[in-house]
């Protein structure tokens, strides 16, 4: 089984990295125009945080006020031009980076897109040291229905290998600052790590036990995901990297949350039946809006400019902030409907018949018949589902997709100085307007 397991996920690792290959960068491209009548999520993206946690791959720079009430000027200016471009936005997450690490600009920001769209549900990330009762309210009292705190571990020496001890606070204040938010949102979801250089099976039963006790309404379990480009940090920081624990743990986990939670996908618990997570899962198509953010529309990733001050002079300017687009083949889409949708453990089969038709049992035969292989996936019934054997294997395959996320994301970071260069020559930008981390 082993054997069979390393074949496949190997192969997922090529195809899913010959799907993450984007073209080459554009001066600047455009999302298509809203289909009428329909209402989109938007993503806001903050890549600011307080401290850069050594194995984080996210778009995120160290926080710098000046830089940070200029960004979201640029923001709101996007997301203005959004809507007068006709989209319609029902849904709101903010995350980043730390969202809340700038409060009266996040706060202001949450504001104009309520003024602007008829938002029924917002999500905002933070981490546990900006949990103060007065922001929590602030953002309870303007329709924030799910709250998601980066926790990773409460074990006091990991979050300090984590270089986050300092910053956001011991096992025991986190604890105390969830205790804080209960009964203030309808969700409040706690973002946990398995696998993590130095953790032990004592450690993580500890902060199971943790977890238990304070009960939120939803845990999200994730593997480590390290981009290649910050291995060497992790190791420094943290220690070696394995692999070889991650099916143990993540058992472990199950077996812990099992009782008291259910699964709404492969690595999200709750406590409440239908369970809100990641954006690109709940919802098809969706628009990013900030630097580094990616927006789905007609079968198109499109990704903004990963310069914050890239992005902030192309919207003043009036530019798109998008730099890069990627239009998927019919086999990627399908490749891609298959794994977001079966990471929410079923896929309807009708749904699957009017969106590809009868080719998808084709064209997918190589997932369909590894999965079925590994007894992950039952094929009968009226829903493609996970068996709870391939839970674990979902995991893989997203853990497959977004380190795939996070090449694209190294590659462009890399365009950070050619795009600010060029920005230089034609704008006239001094050299001192330029922030190392672009
Ligand atoms: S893990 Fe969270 S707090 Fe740490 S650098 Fe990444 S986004 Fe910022």
């Amino acid at each position: 089984m082993r054997v069979i397991e390393n074949i496949f996920t190997s192969l997922l690792r090529h195809e899913y990295a010959r799907s993450m290959s984007f073209g080459p960068i554009h001066e600047e491209d455009e999302l298509p125009a809203p289909a009428p009548g329909v209402s989109y999520q938007l993503y806001l993206h903050i890549p600011f945080c307080l401290v850069l946690c050594p194995f984080c791959s996210f778009h995120r720079v160290e926080y710098q006020p000046a830089l940070a009430d200029r960004y979201f000027e640029a923001l709101r200016q996007e997301i203005r031009r959004y809507g007068e471009q006709g989209f319609v936005f029902d849904d709101l997450y903010v995350g980043g980076g730390t969202p809340t690490v700038n409060e009266g600009q996040l706060l202001r920001t949450i504001d104009m897109c309520n003024e602007l769209f008829p938002i029924r549900g917002i999500s905002v990330e933070t981490n546990p040291s900006d949990m103060r009762p007065d922001l929590l309210h602030a953002l309870r009292d303007r329709g924030v229905r799910r709250l998601s705190v980066g926790v990773q571990s409460f074990d006091d020496g990991l979050l300090k290998s984590m270089e986050r001890y300092d910053k956001y606070g011991s096992g025991q204040s986190i604890v105390s600052a969830l205790e804080g938010a209960r009964g203030i949102f309808p969700t409040v979801n706690v973002d946990m790590i398995f696998n993590l250089p130095g953790q032990t099976e004592t450690s993580l039963a500890r902060d199971l036990e943790t977890l238990l006790a304070v009960k939120p309404e939803q845990i999200s379990y994730y593997p480590l995901m390290v981009a290649d480009s910050a291995r060497r940090r992790v190791a420094e920081s943290m220690g070696p990297l394995r692999k070889s624990d991650s099916r143990r743990f993540f058992e472990q986990i199950v077996s812990a949350l099992s009782p008291e939670y259910q699964r709404s996908t492969a690595w999200c618990f709750s406590t409440q039946g239908e369970a809100v997570d990641e954006y690109i899962v709940e919802r098809g198509e969706y628009i990013g809006a900030g630097s580094g953010a990616f927006s789905f529309m007609n079968s198109t990733i499109h990704a903004t400019s990963f310069s914050i001050n890239g992005y902030c002079h192309r919207i003043a300017a009036g530019s798109s902030a998008i730099t890069r687009s990627k239009q998927l083949s019919r086999r990627e889409q399908m490749r891609y409907d298959f794994v977001m949708k079966l990471f929410g453990l079923s896929l309807d089969k009708a749904w699957i018949m009017k969106r590809h038709g009868r080719r998808f049992y084709l064209d997918m035969a190589l997932e369909l018949l590894g999965m079925r292989l590994l007894g992950a996936l039952r094929l009968f019934g009226p829903t493609l589902s996970v068996t709870p054997r391939g839970e674990y294997y979902w995991i893989i395959m997203m853990r497959e997709f977004f380190n795939n996320v996070n090449v694209f994301r190294d590659e462009m970071r890399k365009q950070i100085r050619f795009e600010y260069d060029a920005l230089e020559h034609d704008a006239g930008i001094s050299a001192g307007d330029k922030p190392e981390n672009g």
